[in-house]
């Protein structure tokens, strides 16, 4: 029963991190005040590391803190942290790895939910400023034609990305 519990503590806290990443990154890293660390995620970038890789270091901390306070006053804050260091590493496979090729190989996923995950994530890329973005979340991507429809008419869609945004063609 305490296996059980844990485990629905850990799984549990990967999905409620799925909102508060969705809510952080469209209401904090795309609002006036978060796009100074954002805006270098959404432009080309020179070096191995990013500011916008700060948002990452500031999750980390909250993880820690929380492993710390497992251990010191409640056990079970462990699993939560747990969770939270899951959802960190599922981030940076599909984030950092799949889309963005931030790892050694070239992986690029053809079918799949995965596949749907790379393109939305593509398309969250395909809007120039921190306005007008679609696709926020990073373990759940809306269907990719639903995207396309909601871009179209964007003035700020990058100029070389337009025919790709058209609802006729894929990604
Ligand atoms: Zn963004
Ligand atoms: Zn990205």
């Amino acid at each position: 029963m305490n296996v059980l519990i844990n485990v629905l503590l850990v799984l549990g806290t990967v999905a409620l991190m799925e909102f508060v990443a969705y809510a952080t990154h469209r209401w904090v890293m795309h609002g006036p005040l978060g796009w100074r660390w954002h805006k270098s995620h959404h432009e080309e970038t020179h070096g191995p590391f990013e500011k916008n890789d700060l948002y990452a270091v500031c999750f980390a901390v909250v993880a820690i803190a929380l492993f710390a306070a497992g251990s010191l006053w409640w056990g079970r804050l462990t699993w939560i942290a747990t969770g939270v260091t899951l959802y960190g590493l599922i981030y940076f496979i599909v984030h950092d790895g799949l889309v963005h090729q931030r790892w050694p190989f070239r992986y690029v996923p053809r079918k799949g939910y995965l596949r749907r995950l790379y393109q939305a994530h593509r398309l969250h890329h395909a809007v120039e400023g921190r306005e007008g973005c679609v696709s926020f979340g990073f373990i759940y991507a809306p269907p990719v034609p639903d995207l396309k429809r909601q871009l179209q008419g964007n003035k700020s869609i990058r100029p070389e990305l337009r025919p790709e945004v058209s609802p006729r063609q894929d990604v």
